[in-house]
């Protein structure tokens, strides 16, 4: 029997993965109810508290927009709504995810631009300037907040006062950051913020979370190519929050359940104290990795995140042996890398219902002891678990 058919077999009891992460038990709960006519006022009336909920969780100034399809419906819309055909466009990529949002810019712009980073490294605010300053008739620039495949931070804030002060539009990929960790949406100058509720809010995957300036909103509207009567349009869900409105189309009843109460639990436990306990789960799993002489993928741990930690794999070390070890023996589910990272680390989420501390020494303990299996060489776990739980212990 191979590795992967018998992997498949055994149920994790443990999913650590970086996203789709598994639910807060009241989501899963919340997905269970009766499905409403969407027309029925009853509906209506709980989709204006769920986005008005939504918009005081984000600390968005206006109502957000849920787009009916998991974030990368959000993303693609986002691209399609706000690029026109003469635009010139920045595109920030320091991982798969910020090159991939590349591919839907390219082709809606008379010019593409990019600024690249080796993928275990951040951008440099410097060089977004020293673009704008040569280039200052950029329309719109796209960056990922944290680009999950290789665990890395975005200098968002920083970079975002740049291209307000350049007077473009500036879109940020913050699906797999927040809800784990701060994003201002006004101090960092973000236009169109796109989020979902998959990752750090602990829902499933199904829906795309976007907040929409003024200056995007005005841009999105002059816009000639930017869909309507569309799957892809943000347009036409603007005023759908209204209870007094109509839908463009079908919006996924249960999902708005199940994002009510991932937003219900979000809010009630306190933003600050959500943050903070990501926070403290990866630097826990931080200094497990280190402890047990493993290397962080990141190039300085300044950078590496606090929703889901990247460990270079060893030498010689392949990684879906390694995954499948550690599920079939200790049922952990960590993810691989993706794309250009596949094969060169592992990824362990911090998200949500992961991202409590003692998380950390259960994903510490399955990595030693696979890997001292598949090396035939023993990881130091003891040093790993005493460096993870001195840091919970604080
Ligand atoms: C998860 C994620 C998305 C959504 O994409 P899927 O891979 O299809 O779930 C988009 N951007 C980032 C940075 C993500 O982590």
């Amino acid at each position: 029997m191979t590795h992967t058919q018998k992997a498949a077999e055994v149920p994790a009891l443990f999913t650590l993965t970086t996203g789709p992460v598994n639910c807060y038990p009241e989501v899963l709960s919340a997905l269970g109810k009766p499905v409403l006519y969407d027309y029925d006022p009853a509906f209506m009336a709980l989709y204006e508290r769920v986005m008005k909920k939504l918009g005081k969780a984000l600390r968005a100034p206006d109502v957000p927009i849920v787009l009916q399809g998991e974030p990368v419906l959000g993303l693609e819309a986002a691209a399609h709504s706000l690029v026109a055909p003469d635009d010139k466009v920045l595109n920030l990529a320091s991982g798969v995810y910020g090159a991939g949002y590349g591919e839907w810019l390219k082709p809606r712009a008379e010019s593409f631009h990019e600024i690249r980073t080796s993928y275990n490294d951040a951008i440099d605010p410097k060089a977004v300037e020293a673009f704008l300053a040569q280039n200052p008739d950029t329309a719109v620039v796209a960056i990922c907040h944290h680009d999950t495949p290789s665990g890395t931070i975005n200098p968002i804030q920083e970079i975002g006062q740049i291209v307000q002060k350049h007077g473009a539009l500036y879109v940020v990929d913050s699906v797999s950051a927040w809800a784990g960790v701060e994003v201002d949406i006004e101090a960092c100058c973000i236009d169109v913020l796109v989020t979902g509720p998959n990752k750090c809010l602990g829902c499933p995957p199904a829906l795309s979370i976007l907040t929409v300036s003024e200056k995007a909103w005005a841009k999105m509207e002059a816009n000639p190519t930017a869909p309507r009567a569309s799957i892809l349009s943000i347009l036409d869900w603007k005023d759908a929050w209204k209870a007094s409105e109509g839908f463009p189309f079908t919006p996924s009843v249960s999902e708005i359940y199940g994002l009510e109460a991932g937003v219900d639990r979000y809010l009630e436990e306190g933003p600050e104290a959500v943050w903070a306990r990501h926070a403290k789960t990866a630097e826990a799993m931080r200094a497990g990795v280190k402890a047990m002489e493993l290397d962080l993928w990141a190039a300085r741990e300044e950078i590496a995140s606090p929703t889901c930690t990247t460990i270079k794999l060893p030498e010689g070390v392949d990684e879906t042996e390694l995954r499948n070890k550690m599920k079939e023996q200790y049922g952990v589910v960590i993810s691989s890398g993706r794309a250009e990272t596949f094969n060169k680390l592992v990824r362990v989420g911090h998200m949500g219902p992961t991202a409590y501390p003692l998380y950390s020494i259960l994903a510490l303990t399955a990595l030693g002891g696979a890997l001292s299996e598949i090396m035939n060489k023993p990881m130091d776990i003891g040093a790993a678990v005493a460096a993870a739980e001195a840091v919970i212990r604080g």
